[in-house]
């Protein structure tokens, strides 16, 4: 999605929004940043200046929590908010609580991201660690419309694809052709051949898939597939669901 389409597609949403906000919401001030700069501030962050207005002001917390719903907040801005310390607690209560994010309460909920949190929390872990191996993980969500026969050939086969921030994982959730539910995880690093990553696949009302794959060495880098078994075992508690792969610190 281009950054205009995106624009659009926020000032639309938001004017919608604002036809029904509540008496007393406060509107738009001088000193609020152009949507421009909102989509600009999702990959690149705030200045200094900018983040303190943002911070403090209803208007453009709102507006922040109407992008995240077309581009989710980062992992590192889910975990400041998990350890009380988001710049934008605001937006993210209501991309979490009212607009109820299954993705991001997901992540926020899982195993790997609650345990990195609390080494932070208990000082274990550096902040800047905790940063680095958030850097680390891709993530991807996607829908599997489940149409009950998963043999038909002319369906669409599901596949959901993403690339950690660093470029150091990508991983691939997907139907395979023997109608397998499978993970696929690269590295383009073939150093990291032996090395295991873990692997959920976060559910709605289920409990999560969980595997922990040796990467090997290959051509372009390593790789490793796991497979869960037959997609038709999973298929209802896929319509909404998340894949996560990080990789285990030593
Ligand atoms: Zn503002
Ligand atoms: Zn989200």
């Amino acid at each position: 999605m281009t950054s205009k389409s995106l624009e659009t597609l926020i000032r639309r949403h938001f004017d919608e929004e604002l036809k029904e906000a509540p008496q007393g919401h406060r509107e738009r001030s001088e000193r609020c940043p152009p949507l421009w700069r909102f989509v600009e501030a999702s990959r690149g962050g705030w200045k200094p200046a900018e983040q303190a207005h943002v911070s403090g002001c209803g208007y453009c917390q709102k507006t922040l929590a109407q992008q995240w719903r077309y581009r989710h907040p980062s992992l590192w801005e889910l975990a400041l908010y998990g350890l009380g310390r988001s710049a934008n607690e605001v937006a993210m209560k209501r991309h979490l609580e009212q607009d109820r994010c299954p993705r991001c309460r997901g992540l926020l909920e899982s195993r790997p991201l609650s345990r990195a949190l609390e080494l932070a929390r208990t000082g274990e872990r550096e902040l800047e660690r905790l940063e680095g191996w958030l850097r680390g993980v891709a993530i991807s969500s996607g829908e599997l419309a489940y149409s009950g026969n998963f043999a038909e050939t002319e369906q669409a086969r599901f596949e959901i694809r993403g690339e950690s921030p660093d470029g150091s994982l990508r991983a691939t959730l997907r139907q395979s052709v023997a109608n397998v539910l499978e993970a696929e995880i690269e590295s383009p690093d073939a150093q990291q051949a032996g090395r295991r990553v873990g692997v959920e696949v976060l559910r709605r009302d289920a409990e999560p898939l969980v595997a922990q794959p040796v990467l090997d060495s290959d051509a372009d880098g390593c790789f490793a597939v796991h497979e869960f078994g037959p997609i038709g075992d999973y298929a209802r508690s896929l319509d909404n669901c998340t894949l996560a792969v990080y990789w285990f610190t030593g």
